[in-house]
């Protein structure tokens, strides 16, 4: 049930063990929330929202390597993150070392310019983390590589604001990228858009692979008999589920929640808004970080600039002619072009991007069993350890496929 990246990965490994899989999803189009779309407006293709992955992302490359995909990735042939301060016009390259021992720190012209070494300590308080730490609490504000590496990583892959993101969900992400070298940090993005990428192969590999895919079928409840589920309420149709079948729910967490009221799950739900803009040249650089301005990063995609603000709750309430405006300043800045009024524009809030990865929502991450013996779950929001993001749901949908079919 539900064919974002989760239900997507959980429906290819089902299918991969041998199993026989309808795969249901309420909306028109599968993909949840790392879809496209055409927007007439610019005449391009776009995605919701940018979504960066790194090449230590396992269980994606994975998924994408079954479903032949794996091409439709670019980045860099080495790890390298570029920045820019618009308040200082201070730019600098983030480039990781091969191996897992940080040679790129001891190096004071490969530093991040105004740090020292005995700065960088603070990873290991991230390494070790306790599961009440926020990352403010973790590495402190003070010092340069706070505002200028620990900010800018921690806020986009926790999309919460450091004093309140979980220091314990960044860890791992340190642990399967920075800390195993360049060749597990290395910055990939879809490069025709997310849906080419990842969710329109899926779909032509598991239609060749026997599985029946059902759009526009909202699962309305989840009927039971004692221990197990009975069937799938649709609303207008019902489908039984016989003794040997197994549910994947892959909705979004408040969903999950309605249909299985037993669940516990995440409070709360956290912002990013994506700004997309037609720029009258093709952008040379494939993504920067941006600090000192609204913008936080921004991505090229031949003439399109997109620009993300994660943690953007109180943002997301603007109006879209005003945030254009003023992400359009930091994009102008940082291109060295006029700025003033944008080129035309769209404007994507996603309100409910991800859920608040804070402390106090670690324990209310449910595992993929339920106490419905037929029923599994798998999502972002489910407990793998990670923040919400494209490997969380994919290794979530492995985990919940592998839990069904033992
Ligand atoms: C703007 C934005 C930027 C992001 N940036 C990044 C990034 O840079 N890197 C990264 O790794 N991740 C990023 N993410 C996070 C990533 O997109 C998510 O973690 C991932 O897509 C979640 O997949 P999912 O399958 O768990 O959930 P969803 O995508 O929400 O999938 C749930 C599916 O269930 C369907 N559904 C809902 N109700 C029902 C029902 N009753 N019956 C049937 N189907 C139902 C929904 O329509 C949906 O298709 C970003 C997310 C957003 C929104």
């Amino acid at each position: 049930m539900g064919a974002g990246l989760a239900g997507l990965a959980g429906a290819v490994r089902s299918v991969q063990r041998g199993a026989k899989v309808c795969l249901y999803e309420s909306a028109l189009r599968a993909g949840g929330r790392c879809r496209s779309f055409h927007d007439a407006k610019l005449d391009r293709t776009l995605d919701n929202g940018n979504h960066l992955l790194l090449s230590g992302n396992r269980a994606t490359m994975d998924y994408l390597r079954t479903v032949k995909s794996l091409d439709r990735l670019v980045g860099p042939p080495r790890a390298a993150f570029p920045f820019v301060d618009l308040r200082t016009g201070e730019r600098w390259c983030i480039r990781p070392s091969r191996g897992p021992v940080p040679w790129w720190i001891c190096n004071r012209q490969r530093r991040i310019p105004g740090t020292t070494l005995r700065d960088y300590a603070s990873a290991l308080r991230l390494l070790t983390a306790g599961e009440a730490a926020t990352v403010l609490a973790c590495v402190g504000d003070a010092g340069v590589l706070f505002e200028r590496f620990w900010t800018p990583l921690a806020v986009g892959a926790l999309n919460a604001p450091v004093h309140e993101g979980a220091a314990r969900l960044l860890g791992p992400v340190l642990k399967e990228t920075f800390a195993k070298g360049e060749a597990y940090c290395r910055p990939r993005i879809a490069r025709h858009g997310l849906s080419d990428a990842f969710v329109v192969p899926a779909l032509t590999w598991l239609r060749d692979h026997g599985a029946s895919i059902h759009l526009s079928h909202r699962l309305r409840a989840l009927p039971s008999e004692g221990s197990r589920v009975a069937a799938l309420d649709f609303g207008n149709t019902s489908v039984s589920i016989g003794e040997h079948d197994r549910v994947i729910l892959a909705v979004p967490s408040w969903v999950a929640a309605m249909l299985l009221p037993d669940v516990t799950v995440p409070e709360g739900q956290s912002a990013i808004v994506n700004a997309h803009f037609l720029l009258p040249f093709c952008g040379a650089d494939l993504f920067l970080g941006i600090l000192g301005g609204t913008a936080q990063w921004i991505f090229f995609r031949d003439d399109v600039a997109s620009v993300t603000v994660s943690a953007a709750g109180p943002l997301a309430r603007k109006d879209n002619d005003a945030l254009a405006y003023a992400i359009w300043q930091d994009v102008a800045k940082t291109l060295g072009i006029a700025s003033g009024a944008p080129p035309p524009f769209r404007i994507i809030k996603e309100k409910r991007a991800t859920f608040r990865q804070v402390p106090g929502n670690l324990k209310r991450r449910p595992g993929a069993a339920t106490h419905l013996e037929n029923v599994f779950l798998a999502g972002d929001w489910t407990n793998t350890g990670l923040p919400a993001t494209i490997e969380g749901a994919v290794r979530s949908g492995f985990t919940a496929a592998q839990a069904a079919l033992r």
